[in-house]
């Protein structure tokens, strides 16, 4: 049995520019719960703080990125590994109970190590023997041929990387698989095969998946849950099917209906203004700006997170009907 639990969950970059302190306030007061079998979808525009939260989850906070607030509760059977302000106790078990896929994956693999060697690197540093057989059939699992591990990461196709890094995050059968934007560098149907792949996987062990992307129209048959981040705050959360048959938020519509549809030939309204500049973020509600339903509230009072129906729960002063 595995949960997730995140609570207010405040994270901040503080970085020395010229001399100058400067703060960017890319995730404030995040909170959901998973549990074992959810895939959760993460979408949102560019900049809105999608990998912040990744990196905060995985617990890969660095001098420069600084939990300010809050914590994540993970539970692995009857263990619970906390992140937060003070204690990153779920480093200890990275790989073997959470694995993470950054953005720009290959920078998982050290360009000058064999993939063998990437694999044997990777069991030395939690005490475990390299054993080629185990090894190889994952990687038939996954769509890999052997000869793979004699070559240099360089040597693959973008696509085998990709398979390559989520064989290395999925050997050690983690409950808990975060992965950022792993398929925005593949062509399509190289694309479908990794969604195809992740999906496969999800099924056939009792994982838990966080699945980042800019594209919301991936999400269907893919992820049960669907949560909507913008401007570094978690706008609507839900199961995917409610989100996308009744969207509460405002934003959560406009991306929706951003879908482009075949035979549907009716224009796209897009979004009008730019997304915040998080280091000067917006008053309020930080959507408020571009909202064509912003009242005086909405620019004095950051919504909080309410439950709307079922499992449903939004970020807004003035949710949608329900459709
Ligand atoms: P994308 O879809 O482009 O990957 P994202 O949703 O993952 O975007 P983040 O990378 O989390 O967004 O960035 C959130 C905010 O934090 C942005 O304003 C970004 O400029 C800023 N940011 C990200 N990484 C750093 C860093 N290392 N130092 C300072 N600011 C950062
Ligand atoms: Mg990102």
């Amino acid at each position: 049995m595995t949960s997730i639990q995140v609570r207010d969950l405040t994270a901040h970059y503080i970085v020395e520019r010229y001399g100058e302190k400067k703060e960017i306030y890319a995730l404030e007061k995040v909170s959901f719960s998973l549990n074992t079998n959810d895939f959760l979808a993460i979408v949102g525009e560019s900049g809105c703080g999608k990998s912040t939260l990744a990196k905060v989850l995985y617990g890969e906070i660095n001098n420069q990125l600084v939990i300010l607030g809050g914590e994540v509760n993970y539970q692995f059977d009857d263990v619970v590994y906390t992140v937060n302000t003070s204690v990153n106790e779920v480093k200890k078990v990275w790989w073997e109970k959470l694995s993470y896929i950054p953005q720009a994956s290959l920078s998982v693999l050290n360009p000058l190590r064999r993939i063998r060697d990437i694999f044997s690197d990777m069991l030395f540093s939690h005490g475990k023997v390299y054993e080629e057989n185990s090894i190889v059939k994952h990687l038939d699992d996954l769509g890999l041929p052997s000869h793979i591990l004699n070559m240099y990461p360089f040597e693959l196709s973008g696509g085998m990387r990709q398979r390559v890094v989520i064989a290395l995050a999925t050997f050690m059968n983690p409950g808990v698989i975060i992965a950022d934007e792993p398929t925005s560098a593949l062509d399509v149907v190289t694309q479908n095969e990794i969604l195809q792949l992740l999906k496969r996987i999800h099924r056939e062990t009792d994982s838990t998946f966080i699945f980042i992307t800019h594209d919301i129209s991936l999400i269907p048959n893919l992820a049960n849950k669907l949560m909507i981040m913008y401007g570094g705050t978690l706008v609507e959360i839900g199961e995917t099917d409610t989100v996308f048959a009744s969207p509460r938020h405002p934003y959560t519509k406009f991306l929706i209906s951003s879908i482009p549809r075949i035979g549907d030939d009716t224009e796209k309204q897009s979004i009008p203004g730019y997304p915040p500049d998080l280091s000067n973020p917006p008053s309020g509600c930080r959507f408020h700006p571009r909202c064509p339903f912003s009242e005086r509230k909405c620019e004095e009072k950051m919504p909080p997170l309410e439950l709307v129906d079922g499992n449903h729960y939004v970020a807004c002063w003035k949710p949608l009907k329900e459709q």
